[in-house]
């Protein structure tokens, strides 16, 4: 039960939809919480404002999610989540973007591109977007050997050198990944020492055509209509030099997509969402779950935990509501 975003003819009444439960984003948190809220048999309604999939769609393998012993690509594992949930009636609204989160009376109402939901409670699965660098060239190379997803545009980069900036555990998975098609990965990383996972470090340290810049900021990436390299500089020395490069994967961190909920819940000072251990939010009926909200870790499955606790509190409220009502 899956249908694109149509939205309506110019001129004409715009609707208001009603569920039970609408959950934003259809990410792993996103689809756990509609597979429980829809086979607690609430009329769900998941909005996504591209495809479903989330993060996962942007990687290769998955190697950590249980149950898949030889892993498994992200996009197999989300595809699998959203049939599982469409199976118990979840209605999923692709390319419809949420851009307004408001309360009339006891409903929730959340609207965007001229749509307009109304629920008794509302699941924020929205996720994270990576972090732009804003350091010269970023802006004018992005899709001309800047990219920040290698799953997507590695392949165009069979047999060059390609730079991977941040060496935390996105950065050195798809470090990993380029390898198979590129000549060279030089990784440039910030801090003094990598933050990815150790298994990953130990794996890259092993294979030919990696350099490992430490403690080195990217300061600029160059070219003339495509990147042809980077400048770096060394935090301790200060000395600044040139790594010849045709792209350049940037894996520096991430930006949470809550722009909607500004003054609606409680945010951190960085935009994430904050919650208690039930998924609660600081705004009665909105529950938040997965990468979006303050938490340390943020994988697969801290996202489907969250999806799962925040549907379960999600039904818990309604039902208690009722009760009262
Ligand atoms: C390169 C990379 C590799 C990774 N590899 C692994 C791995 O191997 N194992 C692992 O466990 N984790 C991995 N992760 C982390 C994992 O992908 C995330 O922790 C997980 O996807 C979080 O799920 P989520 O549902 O919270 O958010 P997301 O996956 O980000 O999904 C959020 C969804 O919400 C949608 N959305 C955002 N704003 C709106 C809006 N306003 N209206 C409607 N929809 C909206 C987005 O389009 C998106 O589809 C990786 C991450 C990256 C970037």
């Amino acid at each position: 039960m899956s249908r694109l975003f149509v939205p309506d003819p110019p001129g004409e009444e715009t609707g208001s939809t009603e569920a039970d439960v609408v959950i934003v984003g259809g990410g792993p948190a996103g689809l756990t919480a509609a597979i429980y809220t829809s086979r607690e048999t609430l009329g769900t309604i998941l909005l996504e404002q591209r495809q479903c999939g989330g993060l996962p769609l942007t990687t290769d393998i998955v190697e950590n999610y249980p149950g898949f012993p030889e892993g498994i690509t992200g996009s197999d594992l989300v595809a699998r989540m959203k049939d599982q949930a469409s199976r118990f009636g979840t209605e999923i609204v692709e390319f419809g973007e949420v851009e307004r989160t408001d309360r009339e009376n006891d409903r929730i109402v959340v609207a965007g591109s001229g749509r307009e939901y109304q629920a008794g409670a509302v699941v924020v699965a929205s996720g994270s977007v990576p972090k732009k660098l804003d350091v010269p060239g970023e802006e004018e190379f992005v899709g001309k050997g800047v990219s920040y997803c290698a799953v997507c545009d590695g392949p165009f980069y069979k047999d060059r050198d390609v730079a991977v900036i941040g060496c935390g555990n996105s950065g050195l998975q798809e470090g990993m990944f380029l390898l198979d098609y590129v000549r060279s990965v030089t990784f440039v990383e910030f801090l003094p020492e990598m933050t990815g996972a150790k298994i990953l470090q130990d794996r890259l340290r092993k294979r030919e055509g990696t350099t490992f810049l430490l403690n080195h900021a990217l300061t600029a990436i160059e070219g003339e209509d495509f990147v042809e390299s980077i400048t770096v500089r060394d935090r301790e020395t200060g000395e600044e030099r040139k790594v010849e490069v045709s792209g350049v994967f940037i894996y520096a961190g991430f930006q949470p997509n809550t722009a909607f909920l500004q003054g609606v819940a409680e945010l951190s000072s960085d935009g994430y969402v904050r919650t208690d251990e039930e998924m609660r939010t600081s705004a009665p009926g909105i529950f938040a779950a997965g990468d979006v909200r303050v938490k340390k870790i943020r994988q697969i499955t801290t996202a489907c935990s969250d999806g799962t606790i925040a549907a379960l509190s999600a039904s818990e409220y309604l039902r208690d509501g009722r009760s009262k009502g």
